[in-house]
């Protein structure tokens, strides 16, 4: 008798520490028969899964390269259709910038049944482990989360008069590498040179830095010490609250 399909659950296993993965995630993974990982998952939230599981690293990493997006699709449907329980695990929160859709549309099509299960997303992170909020009464109104770049890396050109507004916190994503150029296009917009802002590699991990500065310098501060990790743009009058945690010399390391 042919099975009954699996079931992909599609986990945000948020900013890399295990113990910022919420409950259900947790469950997920430790029930997990294939696991499929991006290359921003910490080897500590892999290690949750069970030995037997397969275990298929979908991301740049080591120097490995990424699958492409059809490649991942077909594997995680020809996974479920020999009726393990799939688990498609991602950085952070899988609805922000994480492909859920297209992937839950895909299984859907095909009629695989999914759950998605949600995480703690890099600005969340950010601002928990570097003591500022990311909306404060009568300052930060609004948060905007956007990505600084396209598919092909270039910058995003439309749509920053959003992220001008003084009562606006904007996180930015995948901006690490274009950041001096993304600074520029908010101050062209109007955003104050003298608004505070943070860079923040590896939020919610331990090796966690923060480079603080203003939308005036901190791109500079930036290309300077040269960040290879992951990195989230913080702009806004809140990132002020963080400045006594991240007082001159620029880079500390977070505590742990
Ligand atoms: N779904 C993820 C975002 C994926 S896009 C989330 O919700 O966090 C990848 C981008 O996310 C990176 O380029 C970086 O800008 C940001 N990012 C992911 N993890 C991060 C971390 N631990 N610290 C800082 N930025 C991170």
């Amino acid at each position: 008798m042919p099975h009954e399909p699996g079931k992909v659950r599609l986990v945000g296993a948020g900013p890399g520490a295990a113990d910022l993965l919420t409950v259900r995630a947790l469950r997920a993974i430790e029930d997990a028969q294939a696991l499929l990982y991006d290359a921003l998952i910490a080897d500590e939230v892999i290690a949750l899964a069970p030995a037997a599981c397969l275990k298929i690293q979908t991301g740049k990493r080591a120097g490995r390269p990424s699958l492409e997006q059809a490649t991942i699709n077909r594997l995680m449907l020809r996974l479920a259709r020999r009726g393990l329980n799939v688990v498609r695990l991602k950085g952070g929160d899988p609805s922000i910038f994480g492909r859920v859709g297209e992937e839950a549309a895909f299984l859907h099509v095909h009629g695989i049944d999914t759950e998605v299960v949600p995480g703690v997303t890099a600005a969340s992170a950010a601002a928990a482990q570097f003591g500022f909020p990311l909306t404060h009464r009568g300052e930060a109104r609004r948060l905007l989360i956007a990505t600084a770049t396209t598919k092909a890396g270039a910058l995003i050109d439309a749509g920053w008069a959003q992220a001008a507004d003084a009562q606006t916190t904007v996180a930015l994503y995948m901006g690490r590498d274009r950041l001096e150029a993304a600074l520029a296009q908010l101050m062209a917009h109007g955003r104050s040179a003298a608004t505070p802002a943070l860079a923040v590699e590896n939020a919610g991990r331990r090796e966690a830095r923060v480079l603080a500065g203003t939308v005036g310098d901190l791109g500079e501060v930036v290309t300077t010490a040269g960040l290879d990790g992951p990195v989230v743009l913080i702009v806004g009058e809140v990132t002020a609250q963080a400045a006594a945690a991240v007082a001159a010399p620029p880079i500390l390391k977070a505590q742990a």
